[in-house]
């Protein structure tokens, strides 16, 4: 079989299984946005690590240097946010050719110390050797959270109300313009700057995991149709969804109707929000919204609840049921 077949999150499976005979003790390993490793009696060490390659994850002249440095580290500690986490310590492994400028490097790590710099997180090590051709860029990221407090993709309940902090589909967008060399846009600045510089939402999830309300959490890296039902799958739960709710920026709505994009594609499935996606109990749900949107300047919406069912979502749209075969980004499918 080729690994087309199987698809990314087919051989994340594969490997879950075959290590299942290998006890974790009290930690928590694949499955969820970080490990949770157990270390003492008050904390819990938060590890993720991602991998990002020239020509897949950036257009490498596109981006540019400075902000491929700051999305490195930003994708990492978002990692760290979807647990309700405080990020520590970050690793970084470069695999650069021989003819890459030492411009484009020290730019690099000027962005990547950057926000280094703002979420207080010391670069601690790496690697760094050469690839004959494209640029590949492994950054490891740790946290913290207090014992046992990690937000897990697998707490949802049936009841729960579906939840995201900001707007959906910005950076997809931002993308579909790059690509198609639409540069005049009005709102190209804004749409790009969401897919080339997420600001991870640290602050915002250790309030959401301070409330003692969020029953579930995830980043949403490739879009809610995928990281949804991530949640839905390690909790054993489905989930209704309402279209109409989507929280969509004025740059998006605009863009899509001049575009003739697929708005619902974009939004659902085109990932690289960096947003959270969340599950809380739906008696403190108005109650929480309302602290939410008066504490930080992003908003929190509804989009649906969690229901009794073999993991999946039902989408509704005018009040009606409807049919949208949407899968969220997945290598190699
Ligand atoms: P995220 O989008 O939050 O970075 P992924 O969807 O990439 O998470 O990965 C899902 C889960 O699978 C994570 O817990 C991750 O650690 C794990 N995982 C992914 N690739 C591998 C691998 N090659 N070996 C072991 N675990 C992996
Ligand atoms: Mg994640």
């Amino acid at each position: 079989m080729k690994i087309g077949n199987l698809g990314e999150f087919g051989f994340i499976d594969t490997i879950k299984k075959k290590f299942a005979d290998i006890d974790s003790g009290l930690s928590t390993g694949i499955g969820d946005d970080c490990a949770v490793i157990n270390i003492n009696d008050n904390e819990d060490l938060l590890i993720s690590t991602d991998l990002l390659i020239e020509d897949v994850h950036f257009l490498k002249n596109d981006i540019g240097p400075e902000r491929l440095g700051y999305k490195s580290l930003a994708v990492n500690i978002s990692d760290i946010a979807a647990m309700g986490g405080t990020p520590l310590y970050s690793f970084l492994s470069i695999a650069f050719n021989k003819n890459t400028d030492t411009e484009f490097l020290e730019g690099f790590m000027e962005g990547y110390h950057k926000l280094s710099k703002l979420f207080n997180t010391q670069l601690m090590g790496g690697d760094t050797t050469e690839s004959l051709k494209h640029l590949a860029i492994n950054v490891c990221i740790t946290g913290k959270c207090a014992k046992g407090k990690a937000i897990l993709r697998s707490g949802a309940k049936p009841g729960d109300t579906i939840f995201v902090t900001g707007t959906l589909g910005d950076s997809a967008c931002g993308l579909k313009l790059i690509l198609n060399n639409l540069r005049d846009s009005k709102d190209f600045d804004y749409l790009t700057s969401k897919h080339y510089c997420p600001m991870p939402r640290v602050e915002q999830a250790r309030f959401l995991a301070d409330t003692g309300a969020v029953n579930s959490m995830a980043d949403i890296s490739d879009g809610i149709a995928s990281d949804l039902l991530h949640i839905l799958e390690q909790s054993n739960v489905a989930a209704q969804v309402n279209i109409d709710l989507l929280p969509l920026s004025k740059s998006f709505k605009k863009t899509v109707n001049i575009y003739g994009f697929d708005s619902l594609q974009l939004a659902l499935s085109g990932g690289e929000d960096y947003e959270l996606i969340f599950t809380a109990d739906s008696s403190k749900a108005e109650r929480l919204q309302q602290i939410f949107n008066q504490k930080f300047g992003l908003g929190i919406t509804q989009i649906g609840i969690i229901v009794k069912g073999e993991p999946r979502i039902e989408w509704f749209g005018s009040g009606k049921k409807i049919y949208y075969n949407t899968k969220g980004f997945n290598h190699f499918k």
